[in-house]
């Protein structure tokens, strides 16, 4: 009898892989959970061991193990179960998912420990009766009882320090902590909370301990983050941990300030702009179980937590929670699963919660907590709609508009321009013949960028230079249409000697310029703040009293059924920047459909009235959160591909009734960067009929010769039908 590993490789494919153990190997098998380092063709790879067999028959072909790296498991039950969970309901190669919950120094390198820095040491009890006195281990857990110690302190007065730690450890009357060595800000007291979120914090306290979705609606300056710090902080007073989950770590310099400036714990973060070795070192101080709040995007939700106690999502509606390539997660359906099986609540925070989060709300399965009023002295905005019918335009501003944002800065104010499209203008063209600049790889117009001279395409990223004269006619050319970058300077010769700040992708593409713009409209005098949806999410800029929205009918007739919900969610988000201090905020909205039913439901009732009446018609063409969705996408620089692929697909999804099938059909994009892009959507009542099928249809994907050809995906739950 041989004894085989069964390893989980980071590979696109779905099975596992045999190993024999590394040459000289004795002792117990590694536990599941463990990494190896194994041959696979003439590379080397690191992999999870997910299972062990014993072979009798022929095993010559199997090749052995380089190495085993680990004695123990790197992930805990829970996250091993809800890992595997991941992989079946994104139906997605298990090797693929564990790598993507281990930092990338743990994942391809040696010594998961080599992240390991000081750490101290800490009793959890006074002794033990298995203890001899006067022995080692019960010297070492003496010399502890006045605190904690170094590490390095107990390993220079303890000879054999090392045994005796091991020990203790056993009987678990000590436990590792990290000595932060930052030094402590002095703590600010917050506000006194009102009653509202009085009764938030207690529903969530009550809630600690056992599972429990909590789905806390609060609007827009209703202090939604002082609700999350007063549930934190008793769960770091008693040693847990909490996970916070943000959209964007850029986008949110403020929350992170304010949690370390009142919490008495580290704050850690973790997004996609740390360096590979800090990663490893949060990841190592998550899974210490030391006590601390970690502050990530969606891939903080793979975080090894060892003592979590509490899961915030903050914007809880965010569409960057879900991966858009690859593994295509959602992490506040994965945090949920965590929570579940830790039996500790998930508090989602939004002003607009996603409809999915409302219905789960209405059938009972979230507890909803309400903020239904601006804390402090803030009041509601008034909105206002422009009829862009009857209104002469000037660089895309109506009168109207241009005096109000004249009124608001002679009071001394500051205003806020959203538009969501950056660059000069969305397209050059020629006046004379006609002609416009078009990317021909993806069949769509260039953006216009004038202060670099190019144009751009904003799918694929291919730059040209801008033409001067139309290639045609040789006729002068002219942008058409109204990007960020144009707005910033039109505002600025119409309102010279005011600041115009304008942000989006382009002027914040170096690490720190998005506090640096927003550390100047902080500063609270007179500007004018340009810029896309970066600008939406969640800032708290006292001094801005007037929302501008450029233009509101992106989105109102998209071919996406989430466009509406989108587009509500944006406008009520841009209003919430206006008025949260203690004057009252204004907001503009310029359509060229004041009509829509989108902006009367939100006019008259507020979000939760346009969430109301957009479930309703969700429910009667059964879109989800009414049935559940997959995307089968595939993409090739040819058609043909595309058409067997589908083909074949076809063959082998269940001609049960109740599944429907809508397409194959071009893409919303159909090109990009040469490519041709066609998709299939997957819809049923029935989440379980749909999963089954899925379950079927994916290994075959794998297998089937005609997936070779073509760049496929599957997309389950996807967040944007692009
Ligand atoms: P949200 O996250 O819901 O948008 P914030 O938590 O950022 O709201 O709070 C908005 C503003 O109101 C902040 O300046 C905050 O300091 C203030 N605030 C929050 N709660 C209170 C309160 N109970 N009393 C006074 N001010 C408050
Ligand atoms: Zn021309
Ligand atoms: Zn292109």
């Amino acid at each position: 009898m041989n004894h085989v590993f069964q390893v989980a490789l980071p590979l696109p494919l779905l099975q596992h892989f045999d190993y024999l153990p590394p040459s000289g190997w004795q002792g117990p098998p590694p536990p599941v959970g463990a990494r190896v380092r194994v041959p696979f063709g003439p590379r080397q790879l690191v992999g999870v061991i997910c299972g062990h067999r014993s072979a009798s028959g022929p095993i010559a072909k199997l090749r052995q193990a380089h190495a085993v790296l680990d004695q123990g498991s790197l992930f805990s039950e829970e996250l091993w179960h809800s890992l595997h969970w991941a992989a079946r309901y994104w139906q997605h190669p298990l090797g693929e998912v564990l790598a993507a919950a281990l930092p990338a120094a743990v994942r391809d390198a040696g010594d998961a420990a080599a992240a390991r820095g000081d750490f101290a040491l800490r009793s959890l009890a006074s002794g033990d009766p298995r203890l001899r006195v006067d022995s080692a281990p019960w010297q070492l857990l003496q010399s502890l009882q006045s605190g904690a110690r170094s590490w390095a302190s107990v390993r220079a007065q303890f000879p054999n320090a090392a045994t005796a730690l091991r020990r203790l450890e056993q009987l678990q009357v000590v436990e590792r902590v990290v000595l932060d060595a930052s030094p402590r800000l002095a703590r600010i007291q917050g506000p006194p909370l009102n009653s509202d979120q009085q009764v938030a914090v207690a529903a969530v306290l009550a809630a600690l301990g056992r599972f429990g979705a909590l789905l806390l609606e609060g609007v827009t300056g209703s202090g939604k983050t002082e609700v999350y710090l007063g549930a934190i902080e008793p769960v770091l007073a008693r040693g847990g941990q909490a996970l916070v989950l943000v959209p964007e770590i850029g986008l949110t310099p403020q929350l992170l300030s304010r949690f370390r400036e009142r919490l008495a714990a580290p704050v850690l973060t973790l997004h996609s702009a740390l360096a590979d070795g800090e990663r490893a070192r949060v990841w190592q101080r998550v899974r210490r179980g030391e006590p601390l709040v970690l502050v990530g995007t969606r891939s903080a939700v793979f975080a090894p937590f060892a003592r979590l106690e509490l899961i915030v999502i903050d914007e809880e509606h965010d569409a960057s929670f879900k991966q858009h390539e690859g593994f295509r997660y959602h992490a506040r359906d994965l945090a949920l699963v965590r929570a579940k099986r830790l039996e500790i609540p998930v508090v989602m925070g939004s002003a607009t919660p996603a409809l999915e989060s409302l219905h789960n709300a209405a059938t009972g399965r979230y507890l909803r907590l309400l903020l239904p009023e601006r804390a402090g002295f803030a009041k509601p905005p008034a909105v206002a709609l422009i009829d862009l019918r009857r209104q002469r335009l000037r660089e895309g501003l109506t009168e109207l508009v241009t005096t109000a944002i004249g009124e608001h800065l002679a009071r001394g104010e500051q205003v806020l321009v959203f538009r969501n499209r950056r660059g000069f203008a969305p397209v050059l063209q020629c006046r004379d013949c006609g002609w416009h600049a078009e990317c021909d790889r993806c069949d769509r117009p260039y953006t216009y960028h004038r202060k670099r001279e190019r144009l751009v395409c904003h799918l694929c990223a291919r730059e040209r230079p801008a033409p001067r004269h139309c290639p045609v006619c040789g006729e002068t050319t002219t942008p058409l249409g109204i990007g960020t970058e144009r707005l910033e300077e039109v505002l600025g010769q119409r309102f010279a000697g005011v600041p115009v700040v304008r942000v989006d992708r382009d002027s914040t593409r170096t690490v720190g310029s998005f506090e640096r713009l927003l550390a100047q409209a902080q500063s609270g005098a007179p500007c004018i703040l340009v810029g896309t949806q970066m600008l939406a999410k969640g800032h708290d800029l006292p001094n801005i009293t007037l929302a501008v929205i450029v233009d509101a009918d992106q989105g109102l007739y998209g071919m996406d059924f989430r466009a509406g919900e989108r587009m509500a969610q944006l406008i009520v988000q841009v209003a919430g920047r206006a008025g949260r201090g203690h004057k009252n905020g204004r907001v503009l909205i310029q359509t060229h459909y004041p009509e829509h039913p989108t902006f009367s439901h939100l006019l008259t009732g507020g979000y939760r009235n346009f969430a109301d009446h957009e479930l309703v018609l969700r429910q009667a063409l059964l879109f989800p959160p009414f049935s559940a969705m997959a995307l089968l996408r595939a993409e090739a620089m040819e058609e043909a591909p595309l058409h067997a692929f589908f083909a074949a697909a076809r063959l082998h999804l269940p001609t049960d009734t109740t599944l429907q099938c809508i397409g194959p059909m071009p893409a919303s994009q159909p090109r990009r960067a040469g490519a041709h892009r066609v998709q299939l959507i997957l819809q049923c009542a029935e989440r379980r009929t749909l999963q089954a099928a899925l379950s079927g249809l994916v290994p075959t994907l794998y297998a089937m010769p005609e997936s070779k050809r073509v760049r496929w995906s599957l997309d389950v739950d996807p967040q944007s039908l692009d």
